[in-house]
């Protein structure tokens, strides 16, 4: 019996995380779950799970919890620093799913005992490419993509020789725009930009796929995970999402995965790795499908793209700035404080500010120091949206 740990267990990946280990119950043993507001479903799970530990991320929700798990004799905690500690209690296999920067530390607790984290969270390479990727190293973790575009890279690369990749291609459906008018981008609301053409996820990541700044993170997860140059990143867009990435080699041969647009996929794929084990998803009718459509993505409706490849090019610090400046430009345009294309207007003053001032290239970076670059752009973009308003009267 395998133990696991699902952190961000009440999101969109973490319920489909649950769906596959609750189908198995005699496989696994719930180590610890976490969540955040969610403290109805937290709670629940826990129950039907037999978790250990149930956290929130929240002190004031800890009464909550305890409450709903009463007699259960399930342990109960909150906050901060006891989402580190249920993520650094030992277990077999743990998810991250926390949405946001908040994933990076808990996952770093993960790697620091050595165990194996199935990365969904994918700000953690983003915000901490080089120290995660280090801190596994060092420990001897295993690290497992989830991010359906990386676990296909992750796929089609297995068996081959890395040095033989040329480039990897990472596809992209367009998001919630992808047929809207450009002139009318700047007055898309945030319900407009939560709604996918193919995908069932969070709210944040939706909204960023519409922006195409979940690519653009995808983009420098790539570089990170798979240690390649920018120049071998592309991205197409691919309407029907269902090539999720492609690994061209040096023999000009292009190896690709094909699946369903269902997160189970790779968090199946994670959970039996190295073994492939019966997934309960939709098997393609490629016939009835019939075609695929792929196409370059637009500069001027995705501006996010070429913000990415100058994080990749900058590397150091910058992949937390932008991740930060993306965190809070999406906060501001979530309260109706920016329009949609604000958002990536104020990314690219932080990131020109950062760059001009200490845009310095420096391998691993310590987890304190992140969070300080961390905090310095989430500031910097509310200046940027306060600049905005003062400019605009709004
Ligand atoms: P959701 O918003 O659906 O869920 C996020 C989870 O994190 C919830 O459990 C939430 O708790 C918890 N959470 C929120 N804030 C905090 C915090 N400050 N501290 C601790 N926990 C917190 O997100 P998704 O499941 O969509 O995405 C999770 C991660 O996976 C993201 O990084 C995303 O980019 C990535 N990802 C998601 C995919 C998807 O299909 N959804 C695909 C590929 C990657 P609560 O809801 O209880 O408040």
């Amino acid at each position: 019996m395998r133990s696991v740990t699902i952190l961000g267990a009440t999101g969109s990946v973490g319920q489909s995380t649950i769906d596959l280990i609750a189908r198995d119950p005699d496989a696994y043993r719930v180590e610890a779950l976490t969540g955040g507001r969610n403290i109805a479903q937290l709670a629940a799970d826990a129950r039907r799970l037999k978790a250990r530990l149930t956290v929130t991320a929240h002190e004031e929700a800890r009464e909550e919890l305890a409450a709903r798990l009463a007699g259960t004799g399930i342990e109960v905690a909150a906050g901060e620093a006891a989402i580190r500690e249920a993520a650094a209690r030992p277990a077999d296999w743990t998810m991250s799913a926390i949405v946001g920067f908040a994933g990076l530390a808990p996952g770093l607790e993960v790697l620091r005992r050595g165990g194996t984290l199935a990365l969904a969270n994918k700000e953690t390479l983003v915000a901490a490419g080089s120290l995660v990727m280090e801190t596994a190293r060092r420990h001897g973790a295993t690290l497992l993509p989830v991010d359906s575009e990386h676990s296909a890279i992750f796929q089609a690369l297995r068996g081959e020789d890395p040095s033989s990749v040329e480039r990897v291609i990472i596809t992209a459906s367009g998001g919630a725009f992808r047929d809207w008018p450009l002139e009318r981008l700047p007055e898309a609301s945030p319900e407009q930009a939560a709604t996918h053409p193919n995908w069932a996820m969070g709210q944040r990541i939706t909204i960023d796929s519409a922006s195409m700044f979940n690519k653009a993170l995808e983009m420098i997860e790539a570089k990170e995970f798979f240690g390649l140059a920018p120049a071998q990143i592309e991205v197409l867009i691919h309407r029907e999402s269902l090539v999720h990435a492609l690994v061209g080699h040096a023999d000009g041969g292009i190896l690709a995965h094909i699946g369903p647009p269902d997160m189970r996929h790779a968090i199946g794929y994670a959970l039996s790795w190295p073994a492939r084990a019966p997934l309960p998803v939709e098997r393609l009718d490629l016939a009835a499908i019939g075609q695929l459509s792929f196409a370059a993505p637009d500069a001027a409706r995705y501006p996010a793209l070429a913000l990415a490849h100058r994080v990749m090019e900058a590397g150091g610090a910058a992949g937390a700035v932008f991740n930060a400046a993306k965190e809070a430009a999406l906060d501001s345009f979530l309260a109706g404080n920016i329009r949609f294309t604000d958002m990536a207007e104020i990314v690219a003053r932080v990131l020109d500010r950062f760059l001009s001032t200490e845009g310095r290239q420096i391998a691993i970076l310590d987890l304190d120091t992140l969070i300080e670059e961390d905090r310095r752009a989430r500031a910097w973009a509310m200046e940027a949206v306060a600049e905005g308003s003062a400019r605009t009267g709004g």
